[in-house]
C-alpha cells in the first residue's frame, strides 16, 4: 500500500510544528518579531506559546517516528504487536504508532510470528 497521502499530511504537520516550536523558542528567547516566519507560519497568537510546548513536542516526535517508519517500510503496522493498523485509524491519526487494541491498553493477541518464551 502506498502512503503518499499520509506522508504529505505528516510532512506538512511536521513542518508546521517545527516552525511553531522554533517560533516559540525564539519568542521565549528574545521576544522580538519573527519576520522570517511570516510567510511560512500561520501564527495563532500567544496561546500557542502556552499550548504547543509539551503536546506539540510529543506530536512532533510521533510524526517524525511515523515518517521514519515509512522509510523503513513498516508504516501502518503497530509498533507494539506488528498488526496492521486499521485504515480508518490511520486516516484519523496518521502518526499513530499503535493499533487500536494496543493504544487501548489491551494486550495484543500473540500472532504466529511472535513466539513466546515460556
Ligand atoms: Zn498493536
Amino acid at each position: 500500500m502506498a502512503w503518499e497521502k499520509q506522508k504529505a499530511v505528516l510532512e506538512r504537520r511536521r513542518r508546521d510544528l517545527e516552525a511553531r516550536l522554533v517560533g516559540i523558542e525564539m519568542s521565549l528567547d528574545a521576544a522580538r518579531p519573527a519576520d522570517w516566519a511570516e510567510s511560512a507560519v500561520e501564527r495563532e497568537g500567544d496561546e500557542v506559546l502556552e499550548g504547543l510546548g509539551a503536546q506539540g513536542l510529543r506530536e512532533l516526535g510521533q510524526i517524525r517516528a511515523a515518517l521514519h517508519r515509512m522509510e523503513l517500510g513498516t508504516y501502518g503496522d503497530c509498533v507494539a504487536c506488528g498488526a496492521p493498523i486499521a485504515e480508518k485509524r490511520i486516516a484519523l491519526v496518521p502518526e499513530a504508532p499503535l493499533c487500536a487494541s494496543c493504544a487501548g491498553g489491551r494486550q495484543p493477541q500473540a500472532g504466529p510470528g511472535e513466539p513466546r518464551a515460556t
